[in-house]
Order: C-alpha cells, then sequence, then structure tokens
C-alpha cells in the first residue's frame, strides 16, 4: 500500500497533558463495558476504528485483540470513540491481552516519532509490538518438583529421574526438561506423579530478570572518571530530561563511567538502557554488567530466542528487568519506567535503520527520554558531527575523557605514502607495513591487517573482453566470495557460482579477480607471514554472533599473531596484545560521493587505530595512503580531532547542510524505469508546498544504485533549513501524488546513506 502521510485523525488522550509531568493512569482514562473506544491496530489502514469496550471494560492503552472483517487482529486501545460511526453498528472489542496497557508516554512517543519520520502510525506500532504470542491467554506452564515421598519401588529409571530434579536443587523443571536431562519416557515421570514422589505446578511462563544489585562496588575511579560519573548521577538526580556526549579516546574507561550511571539509575529504581550497535559487542558488555551488578540483564536483538523476547517484553512492561542491552529495536520496547538511555558508540551507522521503517535509534533514543523524563547518555571516542554540534551549541552536555586509563597510551598514527612503495599490481601490502608486522611478530605482540571490504575480490572481471560480472537484479557487481565458493551482489544478497566461461563472450578460464577484499588481503598475508596465525575476521563468516565472541575472545587470548578484518573489527573490541595496526586502503572512504564521507573516514579510522596499544604497550596505527595530503588523513595523523571538527563544521554551514540544514531524501522505485522518473518530474515540478517554507528540490536523479532486486530507482533530495518545518511540507508535497501500485515511495528524513 502506498504510504499515508496525512489525515489520520487521533483521538489522543496526551494532548492535554504536559507530558514532563506525571503520567499516571486517570479516571477518565478507563472505558466501561459498551464505551465506544478508538483501536489502532498494526494493519495498514489510515485511522483507528471504533469499538464497543468489552464486558469488564478497559483501560486507555490496553493491548486488546478486535474483529476486523472476517479476521481478529492485535491492537491498542487509543483512546476515546470517534463517534463516526452509529454505535449500534459497532463490534465489540473481543478480549483485552495479558499484557500491561501501553503507557500514556509510549503512546506520545510513538505518535511523534511516526510524525517525525513521516511513518504510518500502524507500522509504527509493528515496531513496538515486536514480541510473538502477544495474543496468547496467560502463558502458563506445568512444572515438576521433587516431594520427599518416595516410590512404593525404585527401578534405575526413576532413580535417574529423581537425582536430576533433587541435583537441581529447589529448581523445577518441565516434563520435556526433565525427560532429557535424566534420559527416561515420559511414563517413568508420569508413574512418580502418580507415586507422588514429584508434584506438578502451574507457574507463569515469563520469569522476572535476575535483580541487579547496584549497592555493589564499582571499579575505584581515576579523578576524570570519577567527576564525569558524579556528573552523569547528578544529571539522574535531577529527574528531569537531559542529554549528554561523554567523550573519550577508545580505552579511556568510558564504560566503567556510563555503568555508575546505570547504577544510579537502579537505586532509583528506574529502568535503564544501553544501546550497543553490534551484536558481537554484547557479550562482553554482558559479562562486565554481571561483574559490576551481580546478574545479566536482559539481551534484545535480533539472536534472541522468540520465547525470550516474549519475556523481556512481557518483563519490561511489568518492571520485572532492571537493565536491557540489546539492538537499536529495544528503544521501542514498553519500559514501565524508563530513566536512562545510553547509546554507545553513538557516531555508529548502524544506529540508522535503512529498510522498513527508516528512524535514527540516536535520535530517537532523545525523543523517548525527553517524553518520559529520563537522561540520555551519548557515548564515543569519534561522535557524528551531529552530537559534536548539538554539544558545541549548549544543547547536550559535554563530558570529556582525555586519557587512556591507568598505563594504556594512545596509538602513533603514521601514514605510509603508496607512490613511493613498489608494490606488485596484485598486491596491498606495502614492504613498509611487511616489515612492521615482522618486526611485531619477533616480539610476540599481535598485528591487525584492517580493509573495510568483504569478499575476496570487488569485481570479477573477463580478461578476453573486460566485461564485469554484474548482478540480474541490481546495479551492482557481484563480489567473490572465495570462503562462499559464490560470487555474491552485497545490495540483494542474491548469489551464484563462480562460471568457468565468461558470460558475454563464453571465453574460458579468462575470468580475473580485481581488487583486494579481506579474504584475499588474509591470502596474501598467509604468503608473506607463513608461519603466523592469522585470523580473518568478517561478518559473512561467522554463523552466530556467540560463534563471532568465542573468536574474538580467543584472539583476544592471543589465540592469532596476525588479525585481519573488516569494520567488524573496529567496534569496541578489546585486543590487549594488539600494538600495530595496519589499514590497507585509507583513501577508500574518501572517494564517496557522500556528504558524510570525510566523517566517516574520520571516524572509522580514528576507531581502528584505538584499537591498538590497548595496554601497557604503546601502539602505531600505520595508515597506507596514496593522498597523505588529503586534509582529512592529516588530521587524522595530527590527532587534530578538534580542528578536524571545526573544519567539517564550517563547511557544512557554507553549504547549510546537516547538521546546519535539514535535508530528506525521496526514493521512488518500481519495475518501469520511465513510469518512475515521470512520478519523479512530476513531484519535482510540482514544488509548491516545498518552497512554501523556503526549502528545494534536486533531481529526480537514478540512485546510485539504480536497480536494487529488478526494481529501477529515482531518488530527489529536498533541502531546508534547519528551523523550517519540513515534515509538514513533505507531507503536503508527496501527498497530491497517486501512486500506481507498483510504485513505492520511501521518505528518509535525515538520510544518513546515500545510495
Ligand atoms: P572505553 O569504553 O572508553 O573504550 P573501557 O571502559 O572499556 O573504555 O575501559 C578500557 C579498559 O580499561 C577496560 O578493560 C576497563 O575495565 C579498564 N578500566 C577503565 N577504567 C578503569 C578503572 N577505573 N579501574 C580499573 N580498570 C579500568
Ligand atoms: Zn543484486
Amino acid at each position: 500500500m502506498a504510504w499515508v502521510l496525512s489525515g489520520l485523525a487521533l483521538p489522543h488522550r496526551l494532548l492535554s497533558r504536559n507530558p514532563f509531568h506525571g503520567c499516571d493512569v486517570a479516571e477518565t482514562d478507563f472505558f466501561h463495558h459498551d464505551d465506544v473506544v478508538a483501536v489502532l491496530t498494526t494493519q495498514p489502514l489510515d485511522r483507528v476504528l471504533d469499538y464497543r469496550a468489552p464486558e469488564g471494560g478497559c483501560f486507555a492503552g490496553a493491548f486488546v485483540e478486535v474483529p476486523l472483517g472476517p479476521r481478529k487482529v492485535i491492537g491498542v486501545v487509543w483512546g476515546a470513540g470517534q463517534g463516526a460511526v452509529d454505535p449500534s453498528r459497532l463490534r465489540h472489542v473481543i478480549r483485552v491481552l495479558d499484557a500491561a496497557p501501553m503507557r500514556a508516554e509510549m503512546q506520545e512517543f510513538i505518535h511523534r516519532a511516526a510524525d517525525y519520520t513521516l511513518t504510518p502510525l500502524p507500522a509504527m506500532l509493528r515496531l513496538a509490538t515486536r514480541a510473538p504470542g502477544l495474543g496468547d491467554p496467560p502463558a502458563m506452564r506445568r512444572i515438576l518438583r521433587a516431594t520427599h515421598t518416595p516410590p512404593s519401588r525404585w527401578t534405575d529409571a526413576r532413580r535417574r529421574a529423581m537425582e536430576v530434579l533433587n541435583a537441581y536443587g529447589g529448581l523445577a523443571l518441565t516434563l520435556a526438561e526433565l525427560t532429557e536431562a535424566a534420559g527416561v519416557s515420559s511414563s517413568v515421570v508420569k508413574g512418580l506423579i502418580k507415586q507422588g514422589s514429584i508434584v506438578e505446578e502451574e507457574t507463569p511462563r515469563d520469569r522476572a530478570f535476575p535483580h541487579l544489585d547496584p549497592a555493589r562496588q564499582g571499579k575505584a575511579l581515576s579523578e576524570d572518571q570519577a567527576a564525569a560519573a558524579t556528573a552523569l548521577c547528578a544529571g539522574l538526580q535531577s529527574g528531569a530530561y537531559g542529554t549528554t556526549l561523554l567523550r573519550g579516546v577508545t580505552g579511556s574507561g568510558k564504560t566503567e563511567v556510563y555503568l555508575e550511571a546505570v547504577a544510579e539509575c537502579l537505586r532509583q529504581g528506574r529502568q535503564a538502557l544501553v544501546l550497543l550497535p553490534e551484536i558481537a559487542l554484547t557479550a562482553e558488555f554482558l559479562s562486565r554488567v554481571e561483574a559490576r551488578f551481580g546478574a545479566q540483564p536482559a539481551e534484545w536483538h535480533s539472536g534472541v530466542t522468540m520465547t525470550e523476547r516474549r519475556r523481556i517484553w512481557k518483563m519490561i512492561g511489568q518492571g520485572g528487568a532492571q537493565l536491557v542491552v540489546g539492538a537499536r529495536s529495544a528503544l521501542f520496547l514498553p519500559f514501565q519506567n524508563l530513566g536512562l538511555i545510553i547509546v554507545d558508540e553513538e557516531h555508529d551507522t548502524s544506529y540508522k535503520q535503512e529498510d522498513g521503517v527508516l528512524y535514527n535509534a540516536r535520535d530517537m533514543a532523545v525523543l523517548r527520554a525527553s517524553i518520559c523524563g529520563a537522561r540520555v547518555v551519548l557515548a564515543s571516542a569519534t561522535p557524528s558531527l551531529e552530537s559534536w554540534a548539538n554539544a558545541e551549541a549548549g544543547k547536550y552536555d559535554k563530558l570529556v575523557l582525555t586519557d587512556r586509563y591507568g598505563a594504556a597510551v594512545m596509538p602513533r598514527i603514521g601514514v605510509i605514502d603508496m607512490r613511493s612503495e613498489s608494490l606488485p599490481s596484485d598486491r596491498w601490502i606495502s614492504p613498509s607495513l611487511q616489515q612492521a608486522v615482522n618486526e611485531r611478530l619477533n616480539r610476540g605482540e599481535q598485528a591487525m591487517l584492517f580493509i573495510n571490504r568483504r569478499g575476496y575480490a570487488p569485481i570479477t572481471l573477463c580478461r578476453a573482453c573486460g566485461h564485469q560480472i554484474g548482478c540480474d537484479h541490481c546495479d551492482a557487481r557481484m563480489v567473490e566470495h572465495r570462503f562462499l565458493k559464490r560470487l555474491v551482489c552485497h545490495q540483494c544478497g542474491d548469489s551464484k557460482p563462480i562460471p568457468n566461461a565468461c558470460p558475454a563472450c563464453d571465453a574460458e578460464d579468462r575470468l580475473a579477480p580485481v581488487g583486494p577484499g579481506v579474504e584475499r588481503l588474509s591470502e596474501e598475508a598467509t604468503s608473506l607471514f607463513p608461519d603466523a596465525r592469522i585470523a580473518t575476521l568478517s561478518s559473512d563468516m561467522h554463523g552466530t554472533a556467540r560463534d563471532l565472541k568465542a573468536e574474538i575472545e580467543a584472539i583476544a587470548a592471543g589465540g592469532a599473531d596476525i588479525i585481519i578484518g573488516t569494520q567488524l573489527v573496529a567496534k569496541g573490541h578489546n585486543f590487549p596484545l594488539l600494538t600495530l595496526v595496519g589499514v590497507i586502503d585509507a583513501d577508500l572512504g574518501l572517494q564517496g560521493s557522500d556528504l558524510r564521507a570525510a566523517e566517516r573516514t574520520f571516524q572509522l579510522m580514528r576507531q581502528v587505530a584505538g584499537r591498538a596499544g590497548r595496554a601497557e604497550k604503546q601502539g602505531i596505527a600505520m595508515l597506507q595512503s596514496y593522498q597523505p595530503e588529503h586534509p582529512v588523513i592529516r588530521a587524522i595523523v595530527a590527532g587534530d580531532e578538534e580542528g578536524f571538527w571545526r573544519a567539517e563544521a564550517a563547511e557544512r554551514q557554507q553549504a547549510g547542510v546537516p547538521p546546519y540544514g535539514r535535508m530528506a531524501g525521496i526514493i521512488l522505485s518500481g519495475p518501469d524505469m520511465q513510469q518512475v522518473f515521470d512520478l519523479g518530474n512530476r513531484l519535482a515540478r510540482n514544488d509548491v508546498a516545498l518552497r512554501r517554507i523556503g526549502a528545494q528540490v534536486f533531481g529526480p536523479a537514478p540512485a546510485p544504485i539504480a536497480r536494487i532486486r529488478g526494481r529501477h530507482r529515482v531518488r530527489l533530495l529536498v533541502k531546508a533549513d534547519k528551523s523550517a518545518p519540513l515534515q509538514g511540507a513533505l507531507s503536503q508535497w508527496v501527498g497530491q501524488l497517486k501512486l500506481p501500485a507498483q510504485v513505492r515511495l520511501a521518505v528518509d528524513i535525515d538520510p544518513q546513506s546515500f545510495f
């Protein structure tokens, strides 16, 4: 269905209320049997629907099941009914679900997030109800417990079953768990139940999470760290919303500092959320939480089982979970009393969701906190220019940790000028870098080689006709993955075997890989350093987050001499033995047409460099570059962060682009190229709504990737002043376009990437 951008009339129970003050349930928030209520469902409708309250009534915010045509769907009682339909014709809410009602502040959050991102409200509600089995009846399960009554006759199987039950102490098991653990059939257990040696009990399926104890002692903090922690705690004690940018070089103890804020939040009896950019990072963080608070927090990301997801969702709503560690979607969990949101590595691009609902979790965290009077901590060694500018402007508080903790010192950063290195065309490790790696190997230290390209080679070229193998569905080259023995499209994920003959000219055995990827680099390293133990880390080479975690831990403990990796290794992992980082292609990020190319390169290079020398030994980062005089490369080498930010900020200010101006991307996509172009042109011509707010529209132009999964893509870019009411104008503007059935239109507010 087309995007519905306006016209959603909302009976909003919040409008009369100041969201910054208490949001307790008032008398008027209860609807009696037969009262007319408005229900928002997750179905793609452009309005809320009226129903009659069920027998026993319901609260505003209640999760309910309602009839919709022949189906039953799940929704939320959004407020009083609108009365457009004759009440005698309305159907009743079928039942109220066994879940804490959605709080008023959550309704407001969903509503405002939908308005900001121009997302239809039902799609936003879907994000907030991503727990399977929400509609299930009160979830109980049967568990088994040992009594003190022995059976009249012992058999081996009976003895094993009782031993297992007793071995687990008071902990009860389900029938399936017991039969499996004891290796007995269910009839053995049933026999024991009949004998009275085991009793069956019903307990709620979803148990609360173990208690985290904020009174336990944290690490003794350095003076800098203590000052920062005190400031964060003072913020929490104020009880009012506020955002703090916590800047500190990698290894300066940002995590230790914000754990103190988490402790303060828990002491106040409020809930805390820690967002991490990468699932692989959660494992290390979970152990740190356990060390600090004596138990593990709830963990929310795509790798968590469905049962566990439902448990978390319910427990968060009932106050049975104090701390959640998770990916960006954890922001939409139904917290009951949220006091603190940490966004770790806040500059990370993975906080921007790039498909479905397009939102930036960092910005939505600030929105959510401002609604419920919570604090936000944005932690990073290399903040986004957005957050840097907000701190400069005084909108965010700023705390800076300048030194690495303890004896650890910041790595030195140097450039290898590739123009003066002699290197064959199919090799990428320069003689200077090779020598530096050999020095580490001789000293028993670790070295890392970094390249931000997955796969073996980015291009597969026919040497007979010059053809480059592309994806059949996208305008993208297929990337050779030798590990998988396939060519893979990084756009749509399609893959095919590596052909023997060129698909264009049929010449056999003339296809050649061109350019380096992480797998090829690994091959080169193996031949240059035959005696070294080499570990290659790339997100597509590991089955699960757990495998990856185990591998990273083994490497950190000294299980490899050379680590070869993509972006994955740049993010927050600790490698205490690492003293050299070699960046194979530091220029790679500078070539993009992206407005954030310089910023991204700067952040990535600083992060990668930050992996080196985290223990007592000083590390060095060496950047291979063909343009060492480029301002970004120079700023990285000089370690002149403030200088870089100031220069970058001045340039953006001059150009009126984010964070000093506003942008929105419009992507039209459909099977027929001419059709999407025509629609794009029609939009561009009818830009009255935009001109009214002084905004400009650019395009239509083919999107940088002009075809994905067989759909042609055309892009328009809208630029406006920082203070312009962009969303309203945008929805008027695109609202005038009647979209044919096969054409989709997506609006990307504050676009981060430009593909
Ligand atoms: P960051 O989050 O800034 O990268 P971390 O909090 O991970 O830094 O700290 C880096 C390392 O130094 C960790 O192993 C951490 O346990 C240790 N560390 C930091 N501060 C202290 C402290 N005050 N006492 C003991 N160890 C510390
Ligand atoms: Zn493709």
